[in-house]
């Protein structure tokens, strides 16, 4: 029966699974579990996207996975983009350092996305400073977009754009927090920062349901940011050159 148990391992396993010792018994137990580890990446409902969660419980784990799945859906409607072989890793890290960025001045900041060439990292601060009140799943939905926008087009400029289309989704999946957040970067101390944040949510708001989006977005979001009168003088303009066509 043991030799049976043992079709399969390799010779050296099989030595130890062999031997009397426990401790042998139990460095091979270590040993198999390692690739079952290795493995706990899940795939998101909407197909195409892999996630990993670092040290948290599976429940928060399953309840991030659901949040990646509906930005994923959300994102493939407004653009046509459908999410493809981009991997997001996602960790809880105390307090978050934004060496060089200028991240640190954003009086809600509580998450960062970065980019590699072929996937995304997100850290979600769990240490909240004072005024911050953001969810960890508000959070990750807006860093989730960052990283499906990166994935779609590759390096983009327009950072209206990316903020507006990153709260816009979040917004539809935790209305109250984002417009409480939107409020408070209006009325806030540190509004300026936030213009970004506030502006691309009113244009992706007013015109991200509407057909020429996902084709509009697609150009934009490679230019310049020209905020949010840019964006309206050219979308007016689409719309124009639409009706002469
Ligand atoms: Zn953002």
């Amino acid at each position: 029966m043991e030799n049976a148990i043992a079709v399969g391992m390799n010779p050296l396993a099989f030595r130890f699974a062999c031997s009397p010792s426990p401790y042998f018994r139990a460095i091979i137990f270590l040993l198999c579990l390692a690739p079952a580890t290795l493995l706990l990446a899940q795939k998101a409902e909407e197909p195409g996207l892999m996630a990993a969660f670092e040290n948290v419980d599976p429940e928060v784990s399953a309840e991030g996975m659901k949040i990646i799945s509906e930005c994923a859906r959300r994102f493939r409607e407004v653009t046509h983009h459908k999410a493809g072989d981009w991997t997001v890793r996602v960790c809880f890290v105390e307090k978050i350092h934004a060496h060089g960025m200028n991240l640190c001045s954003h009086g809600q900041l509580r998450g960062v996305t970065r980019h590699g060439c072929d996937g995304s990292t997100i850290q979600i601060a769990t240490r909240l400073a004072a005024g911050q009140r953001s969810s960890w799943e508000r959070v990750l939905a807006h860093e989730v977009v960052h990283a499906l926008v990166r994935e779609a087009y590759g390096n983009t400029s327009n950072t209206t754009l990316n903020e507006g289309l990153a709260e816009y989704i979040a917004g539809q999946m935790f209305p109250s927090e984002v417009r409480r957040d939107l409020h408070n970067a209006v009325w806030g101390a540190s509004s300026q920062a936030l213009i970004p944040y506030v502006e691309g949510h009113r244009f992706c708001s007013e015109h991200g349901e509407e057909k020429d989006f996902a084709d509009f977005f697609a150009k934009a979001i490679k230019t310049n940011d020209i905020g949010y009168d840019g964006l309206a003088h050219e979308w007016q303009e689409l719309s124009t050159s639409n009706i002469e066509r």
